[in-house]
């Protein structure tokens, strides 16, 4: 975000220059620089044998299923999300954490931390932030995610990570 007033004591920030990073918003009262940072979230494909945990969110995509995601809180590492965002949202259990590199949506200011993940234990328990959890078969997974580039994304890496990438390579 674009700071233009304090969030601490509501003055207007002044221009002063970070040496590498140019011109940032300064308050001079608090002694803050507020950098134009993004927000870390997690995207967690989570894969059981030849299945993988599809979520529906209607406020994200209407008509499009979406791998579990979730914004990193203070004080948290980001495996720690990992684990966490999959327990609160379909109540499966986890481990093998792997992670597959990063995307961005500068629009949404969001920094996106991409991961494999595999199931241990549990049944499906969704949360009441979403409308349905499921497991897809990994070959069917991309159809079902038709608006959901970043998370297309991070099942091609899934497919090839565990073997698929001759049948996917053209999707
Ligand atoms: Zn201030």
């Amino acid at each position: 975000m674009k700071y233009k007033f304090c969030p601490i004591c509501g003055r207007k920030l002044i221009m002063r220059n970070s040496w590498d990073e140019g011109d940032v918003p300064y308050c001079p009262v608090d002694d803050i620089m507020y950098f134009d940072l993004p927000k870390p979230c997690v995207v967690v494909a989570v894969v059981k044998e030849n299945e993988i945990l599809l979520m529906k969110q209607s406020y994200i995509f209407k008509n499009c299923k979406v791998l579990v995601s979730g914004y990193v809180t203070n004080g948290e590492t980001v495996e720690e999300t990992v684990i966490r965002e999959v327990k609160e949202e379909t109540g499966i259990t986890i481990n093998n954490i792997k992670y597959l590199g990063s995307d961005t949506i500068p629009k949404s200011e969001l920094l996106m931390l991409t991961y494999m993940a595999d199931y241990v234990e549990g049944e499906i328990i969704k949360s009441d932030e979403v409308e349905l959890v499921e497991w897809i078969n990994i070959e069917h997974a991309i159809e079902e995610m038709k608006e959901d580039k970043v998370g297309k994304r991070v099942v091609r890496k899934v497919l090839k990570e565990i073997g698929y990438n001759y049948i996917y390579s053209e999707v």
